[in-house]
């Protein structure tokens, strides 16, 4: 008789993990305590998987050898309570994963910013040296289900800290710890360490055989690394200081020492040569080129991957430039850390468009930076006092506007040859926008149609 795998939620890490299971010759059943999408019941039901939706039946989950749970249910919720109380084999949908991932490698990464964007870079750094490298994870497809369509010798898995509370055996060849601050603590008890300590699970099952890749510059985790000994070898990066073994930010070059048994690589690579712009992309370009060479990418393979990436929309995406003034869109930018790194690594004078829902904000990091170099505050939100009132007098010109066609043409109007209009919001869309990705969107179309009508009027 087929074992029994039970699922728990019928999301993309759901799903996928049904698809694994059913693929590795074991009975599956999706059950999930709210509803899932029409699309993935459709998934469900071509695959004859079983599903349920908006319950959970004890009599036939109690049946299960493992259960699988989606990073979205929390350890509290009353199902998995139950289960754990019960001493369930309850596990996350990468640790399923892995447990069928055959020879091929695993670069996992995480932090609280930055994920998506080193997970995309070092996809296609691999890409581009030819290796079969499939990206998932928590961007885009599931680590579950790219394992299920095999054929792949390279996984690059974002990884949550969700998922990592769930794994047991799960070891990648190389683990990315980009950054981490105080994010997701209602699940973590409102707690700093434990989220911390989620995050170092990550390298909690490394050997000598697999390499840890660090961001020095990042307090906590240099912390937690003064208190447990990583087993696996160990570079660090840093935008700050220099790294003996790992990579550094020194002027305007990446410095790279890299060192492992008799691979011994130094590189310095200019940073007009990369396409990312900006401190914290230098990090996780140093990251994604750190594992490259790892996994021993010529660096003329590197060099040319690093020239041609293009990042996910709404990260620092350049729109256009229209009469010697650029506009960009950072409109993933809802914290006031990402914000932070993007005035940072801007040279010019910036018209800054900000302001949504503002989660209790503490703007003092900006404050130096805004003084410098913003020249003109537009806030787009609803409510903006809070940004009002800690930069007038700070920022230059400040005023308010509530749709991005508005805060454009005050931009035209405030700007000059050779400044830079930035949309970094630091606050959440959902005020004036369905998410950021509508947000960015808006911003995109009206700086595009303003460019279209200023060549109109010179031609
Ligand atoms: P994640 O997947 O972790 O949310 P993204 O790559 O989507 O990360 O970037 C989210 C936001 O964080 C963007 O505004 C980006 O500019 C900023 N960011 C990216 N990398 C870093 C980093 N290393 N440190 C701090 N902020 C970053």
């Amino acid at each position: 008789m087929k074992k029994l795998i039970v699922i728990l939620g019928g999301g993309e890490s759901g799903v996928g993990a049904a698809i694994l299971a059913l693929k590795e010759g074991y009975e599956v059943f999706v059950s999930d305590g709210g509803t899932i999408s029409d699309e993935r019941k459709e998934l469900l039901k071509s695959h004859n998987i079983e599903f349920e939706e908006n319950l959970h039946s004890w009599d036939r989950i109690r049946k299960a050898v493992t259960i699988v749970k989606s990073p979205g249910i929390p350890d509290s919720a009353g199902i998995v309570t139950k289960l754990l109380k019960k001493k369930f084999d309850v596990i996350s949908e990468i640790e399923f994963a892995y447990r069928f991932v055959g020879d091929a490698k695993i670069v996992a990464i995480t932090g609280t910013n930055g994920k998506t964007t080193t997970s995309l870079l070092t996809h296609h750094l691999l890409k581009i040296a030819g290796y079969k490298v499939a990206l998932g994870g928590n961007v885009g497809t599931s680590f579950a289900r790219l394992v299920a369509e095999g054929g792949y010798d390279y996984y690059v898995v974002e990884v949550s800290s969700f998922q990592l509370d769930g794994i047991v055996e799960f070891k990648p060849d190389i683990a990315i710890l980009l950054n981490i601050t105080p994010d997701h603590l209602d699940r973590y008890d409102n707690k700093f360490e434990n989220y911390i300590h989620s995050k170092f699970r990550i390298i909690e099952n490394l050997t000598q055989e697999e390499a840890f890749i660090y961001c020095a510059d990042s307090q906590p985790i240099t912390e937690e690394l003064n208190r447990r000994r990583a087993e696996s070898c160990v570079f660090a990066m840093s935008a700050s200081k220099h790294e003996k073994l790992g990579a550094y930010l020194e002027e305007d070059h990446l410095i790279f020492n890299y060192e492992f048994r008799d691979n011994d690589q130094h590189h310095k690579i200019p940073i007009s040569e990369i396409s990312l712009i900006g401190k914290h992309n230098m990090v996780n370009s140093m990251a994604a080129v750190l594992s490259a060479i790892h996994l021993n990418s010529p660096i003329d393979k590197i060099l040319k991957g690093l020239k041609t990436f293009k990042n996910a929309p709404h990260r620092l995406e350049y729109v256009a430039e229209i009469d010697g003034v650029a506009y960009i869109n950072d409109s993933k930018a809802t914290n006031v850390d990402s914000v932070y790194y993007a005035l940072d690594g801007i040279k010019q004078g910036i018209i800054w468009i900000a302001g949504g829902i503002d989660k209790g904000n503490d703007y003092q990091q900006l404050e130096e930076l805004v003084e410098d170099k913003v020249k003109g505050l537009i806030c787009l939100g609803r409510d903006n006092h809070r940004l009002i009132d800690f930069f007038s007098g700070k920022a230059g010109r400040v005023t308010e506007v509530d749709n991005v066609k508005n805060a454009i043409e005050v931009a035209y109007d405030w700007s000059s040859p050779g400044d830079v209009v930035l949309l970094s919001p630091a606050c959440s869309s959902f005020d004036l926008f369905d998410n950021y990705e509508d947000r960015g969107d808006k911003f995109k179309r009206a700086v595009k149609k303003l460019s279209n009508a200023t060549k109109m009027t010179k031609s």
